[in-house]
């Protein structure tokens, strides 16, 4: 029976992985990857909100079927692969697969992006804390907007684009200020990165397209201080 390493990559920069994801996939004879990032096996079975893609239970039988040839195989996941990233799932499956699996941690995207733009999701006195929630909820019962909103928490919003307006008008709704500042950020930590620094009164998704985080709270008032400094970078 081989083994199956769940392997958070990171938000996007490569060199944001850690020095155990490396060696893990430094170890394996086939990797499986979402839409990322080579002498393995790679396949892609990549998910883009909207496009065609692998079905899940195909994905969990590969690792099976792998691990009982007793290969090696690293599942790399972009950013934390237990942040909105099915890797519980994944991990249960096999679980039950009897294959044995060990979990490597990666940044989470609503921290990576947020951080490289020079936002602490949590700064003292300024926000109690953060919430990481899903703007996609399928299926699933709809986040509580209102009581995010009166929290008094950063709010980080995943996959969060195609429903922006929407959320934005939920939270105004429930009476986050207009002036709360937000930022909209595509492709974090990746040399495409773009943001958009503003206020929840103005948030718009327009002009961008996926992988996008929205941060919203008072902490993206510190947004500004590294867009200039990205600026000057690039003067
Ligand atoms: N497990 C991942 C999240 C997977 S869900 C993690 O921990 O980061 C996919 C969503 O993550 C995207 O819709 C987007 O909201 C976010 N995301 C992932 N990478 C991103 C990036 N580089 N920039 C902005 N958002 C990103």
């Amino acid at each position: 029976m081989g083994k199956v390493f769940l392997i958070g990559a990171g938000p996007g920069d490569p060199e944001l992985m850690t020095l155990k994801a490396v060696r893990a996939l430094g170890s394996a004879d086939v990797v499986l990857i979402d839409d990322l990032v080579n002498d393995a096996k790679i396949i892609n079975v990549g998910k883009r909100g909207g496009c065609r893609s692998t079905p899940q239970r195909f994905i969990e039988k590969l690792l099976v079927r792998y691990a009982r040839q007793g290969r090696t195989i690293a599942r790399l996941k972009g950013g934390d692969p237990f942040v909105f990233g099915r890797g519980g799932e994944e991990m249960q499956a096999l679980r039950a697969a009897g294959v044995d699996v060990d979990v490597i941690p990666g940044i989470t995207a609503g921290i990576g992006a947020a951080a490289a733009l020079g936002i602490p999701v949590t700064h003292r006195s300024i926000a109690h804390g953060v919430t990481f929630v899903t703007g996609h909820t399928g299926d699933a019962a709809e986040p509580d907007w209102t009581a995010l909103a009166r929290s008094g928490m950063t709010l980080v919003i995943y996959m969060g684009l195609s429903r922006l307006d929407w959320i934005a008008a939920q939270l105004r709704h429930a009476g986050m200020p207009a002036d709360m500042p937000a930022c909209v950020i595509e492709n974090g930590t990746l040399e495409s990165q773009r943001q958009h620094v503003t206020t929840l009164g103005l948030l718009s998704a327009e002009g961008f397209a996926s992988p996008v985080i929205v941060v919203i709270g008072e902490v993206v008032r510190f947004a500004h201080v590294a867009v200039a400094a990205l600026r000057a970078r690039a003067a």
